[in-house]
């Protein structure tokens, strides 16, 4: 049984089949990898995990726990986090601010905006926060306005925003997604070092240098169907991969 369980999972949009049968077990502690063309159905599979689609049919089931039903923040604590596509940051708030948010949520179960300028008095959060920036090294970067940042900062910021919430299961959909390639290795060097903290992940990933170098298993989604699974090198050489992403 792994840590998370997706069986028979489908999803229709309108006349789009964009998930059909979709089984998929991520075993707990390693990188799992979902890899396909543009359309295959990796951010929709991704959105069912945590709460913001719903499957038609299926189940997903984290730690012996169904997922499905659930509120997103819920799911998140439950211990499941997610790095979105495009980075959903406060923008007009700094970093350090940024990031005691979701702290703060992970103990409370809720924040609202509203609840900003109660963060002065929290000490606790602070630390914790100010610490998850150093770890990233983002510490000198703590009071900059997060809308000033790089693309690549932004996408560390959000991590430490997921990370601060101390998640069992990370979810990354495309992060190194418009980085320039300095910007991606620090990304993967980063997430290996995540990795090696005994964090499960599940992460989409175009770049291929990306998900070979940090994916223990690689699961290939084309047209909404997993269609191989496995080692990253019987994956490379798969001709059915090959295939999917010449024809897709
Ligand atoms: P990927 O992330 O693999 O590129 P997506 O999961 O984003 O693919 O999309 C899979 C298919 O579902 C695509 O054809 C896409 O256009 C469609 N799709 C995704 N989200 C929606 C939605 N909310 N409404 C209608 N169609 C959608
Ligand atoms: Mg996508």
């Amino acid at each position: 049984m792994g840590i998370l369980e997706v069986q028979n999972v489908n999803k229709r949009f309108g006349g789009l089949k964009a998930l059909h049968e979709v089984n998929l077990t991520v075993e707990e502690g390693t990188v799992h990898a979902i890899i396909g063309p543009n359309g295959a159905g990796k951010s929709t599979l991704l959105n069912c995990f945590v709460g913001r689609l719903k499957p038609d049919t299926g189940s997903v089931v984290f730690n012996g726990t169904s997922l499905l039903g659930l509120k997103p923040h819920e799911i998140n604590q439950a211990g499941v986090s997610r790095v979105f596509q495009t980075p959903e940051i406060f923008g007009n708030l700094s970093c350090f601010e940024n990031v005691m948010i979701p702290a703060f949520a992970r103990r409370d179960g809720s924040f609202t905006l509203n609840a900003v300028s109660r963060l002065s008095g929290e000490r606790s959060i602070q630390e914790k926060a100010m610490h998850m920036l150093e770890d990233l090294n983002m510490g000198d970067k703590a009071g900059v306005q997060a809308d000033q940042l790089s693309r690549g900062d932004k996408r560390r910021l959000e991590l430490a925003m997921c990370l601060v919430q101390e998640p069992k299961l990370l979810l990354l959909d495309e992060p190194t997604a418009g980085m320039s390639r300095g910007d991606t290795n620090t990304t993967v060097e980063l997430l290996r070092t995540i990795a090696s903290r005994g964090i499960t992940m599940v992460v989409i990933e175009h770049d291929m240098h990306v998900v070979f170098s940090l994916a223990q298993k690689i699961t290939v989604l084309a047209q909404g169907t997993p269609i191989a699974e496995g080692l990253p090198q019987d994956i490379k050489g798969d001709p059915r991969v090959q295939e999917a992403y010449l024809g897709g």
